[in-house]
């Protein structure tokens, strides 16, 4: 069955530094690097990377080609990527010496996406497909209403996390994945939020204490491995795409969560986002 994944593309200029700048201090870097990252972008790799075949709907700003070609050498299909009469989305990433992350971004081109382009996307989408999204692109809502229309299974990234998207995807999905700091951020805008939840499923990642999932098929807990993170940024991306992969593919829980569990614990001891994130066979010797 195939994912389609209506997300982010940035640029991500990654600075290395020896502890975050205070408000009003200039700190020089260490290291920068760029690469390209956007929750969309990672997520759709990661789930292509894991096995599964990943339709990404997205646009770039002119100059921005090489970052779809990035998505499509890691296997993504970018029939659906546009360009478009705006910037290529960027992040400015600050690392700090424990491998914690702060994150700045400017969303270009990902808010500029077009219904007609997302129709043309879902046309052969149909049941048994999932349609995936996250908070940084524009037509998050219409466009899970389109696949769901379809029969379409809809996973939620409540990231980065927005009341008012929250509120209004919630009822549109199926599966929602948050990180620790991100359910309960969900849980303080809406007390509803656990009822809600009620027969969907919910997996929340908890960093370095593993990841829970919660809904139809149980309730179950997947330890991290311990590894020593060099940097943890596009951990929870990774995690998620290996997760849904495996799902998709008809795997039970505690087999998607150990799976993804395994996926970023490499993930985390490599730098970078994207180019960070293994491959299925490097998950399977790990
Ligand atoms: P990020 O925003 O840094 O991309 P996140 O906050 O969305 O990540 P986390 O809950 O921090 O997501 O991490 C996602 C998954 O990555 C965890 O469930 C775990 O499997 C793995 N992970 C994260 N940090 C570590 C760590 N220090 N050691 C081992 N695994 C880790």
């Amino acid at each position: 069955m195939t994912i389609y994944c209506l997300g982010s593309i940035n640029i991500d200029h990654v600075y290395q530094v020896p502890e975050f700048p205070a408000p009003g201090e200039t700190l020089t870097c260490k290291a920068y690097a760029f690469g390209i990252g956007g929750k969309g972008a990672n997520q759709s790799v990661a789930a292509a990377r894991a096995g599964a075949r990943v339709v990404h709907i997205g646009a770039y700003g002119a100059g921005g080609e090489w970052a779809r070609d990035v998505l499509a050498d890691a296997g993504v299909d970018c029939a659906h990527v546009a360009m478009v009469d705006a910037p290529t989305g960027h992040a400015v990433i600050t690392v700090d010496a424990g491998g914690e992350n702060i994150i700045v971004l400017a969303p270009g081109a990902n808010r500029a996406i077009g219904a007609a382009q997302v129709e043309a996307a879902l046309g052969a989408a149909g049941p048994g497909d999932w349609f995936l999204t996250q908070n940084e692109t524009n037509l998050c809502v219409e466009a899970a209403q389109m696949a769901k229309a379809k029969g379409l299974q809809v996973c939620y990234s409540a990231a980065p996390f927005e009341a008012e998207a929250v509120r209004a995807m919630l009822p549109l999905s199926d599966l929602i994945v948050v990180n620790e700091g991100e359910y309960a951020q969900c849980r303080a805008a809406m007390p509803e939020f656990d009822a809600e939840m009620q027969g969907r499923a919910l997996i929340v990642t908890l960093g370095a204490k593993g990841a829970r999932y919660i809904g139809p098929q149980g309730d179950v807990t997947v330890p991290a491995r311990k590894v020593t993170p060099v940097d943890t940024t596009g951990a929870g991306d990774t995690f998620l795409g290996y997760a849904l992969a495996e799902l998709d593919a008809g795997a039970a829980p505690e087999a998607a969560l150990a799976l993804a569990s395994g996926a970023a614990a490499i993930q985390v001891t490599r730098q970078g986002a994207i180019e960070a994130i293994p491959l299925r066979a490097e998950v399977a010797a790990s």
